[in-house]
């Protein structure tokens, strides 16, 4: 299942590009494997995957750990300043970076082990109550501080959209937080590429592709639905 899952969502990405005028090998396919276990991850990556996306700490260091050290692992989850140090220099990327404070625990924890970490600024493109992220009109001050902090390069944005239907009622966000990411790469400001837009989950995926993402985050789209302990 997971693989004719993969074939299907590589596919529609593929098709998606082709429709936006873009090349299939600017964007990258994250598969959230978050609740899952090991056997299907190492499914996904018998089948090519490579990149692999978790939201807990303990679980993406637990994974890590058991699978084939090739993998770059994302962190999308919220990021509590008390796990930092036991993810930065186990993350390919963080995602999921929408404060000054967990910044700088994230510089500091950077500059002990002498790396630099790779992030991505969320943003809570569509103002929902319930979600992280800076406000879209407070993301340009807040990159500017955070790239100011040693040990830390800021990649680009990465928004989640709303739970919607109709994936097209959320093209409007994507294309809001594209236009975000240009207006603040035009500004070129040091330390900061602002070339990656991390945005689209299995519902929406296509439409964020048409709208400029570089990685799209599929996990019940490859892995089915998850199910949570009650
Ligand atoms: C769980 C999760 C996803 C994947 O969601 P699906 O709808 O299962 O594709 C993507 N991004 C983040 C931040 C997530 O937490």
């Amino acid at each position: 299942m997971i693989r004719e899952n993969l074939d299907m969502v590589t596919g529609n990405i593929k098709s998606a590009c082709q429709k936006a005028g873009r090349e299939p090998g600017d964007v990258t396919l994250i598969a959230v494997s978050k609740t899952k276990p090991v056997s299907a991850i190492r499914e996904a990556y018998e089948h090519g995957i490579r990149e692999f996306g978790e939201n807990k700490v303990q679980e993406l260091v637990e994974k890590q750990e058991a699978l084939p050290k090739d993998i770059r692992w994302h962190m999308i989850g919220h990021l509590q300043r008390n796990k930092v140090k036991y993810i930065v220099d186990k993350a390919a990327l963080i995602h999921s970076v929408d404060s000054v404070r967990l910044a700088e625990e994230i510089s500091r924890e950077a500059v002990k082990k002498q790396i630099t970490v790779s992030i991505l600024i969320e943003v809570n493109i569509a103002g929902e109550d319930t979600k992280f992220g800076a406000a879209p009109e407070e993301t340009e001050a807040l990159v500017r501080e955070i790239a100011q902090l040693p040990g830390i390069h800021i990649e680009g944005l990465m928004t989640i959209a709303p739970y919607v239907d109709d994936a097209e009622e959320n093209r409007q966000y994507f294309s809001r937080l594209k236009q975000l990411s240009v207006d603040i790469k035009r500004k070129n400001i040091d330390n900061v590429s602002m070339n990656v837009l991390s945005m689209g989950m299995t519902g929406d995926y296509m439409v964020a592709v048409e709208e400029g993402a570089s990685y799209v985050r599929v996990g019940t789209g490859i892995f089915g639905e998850r199910q949570y302990p009650v």
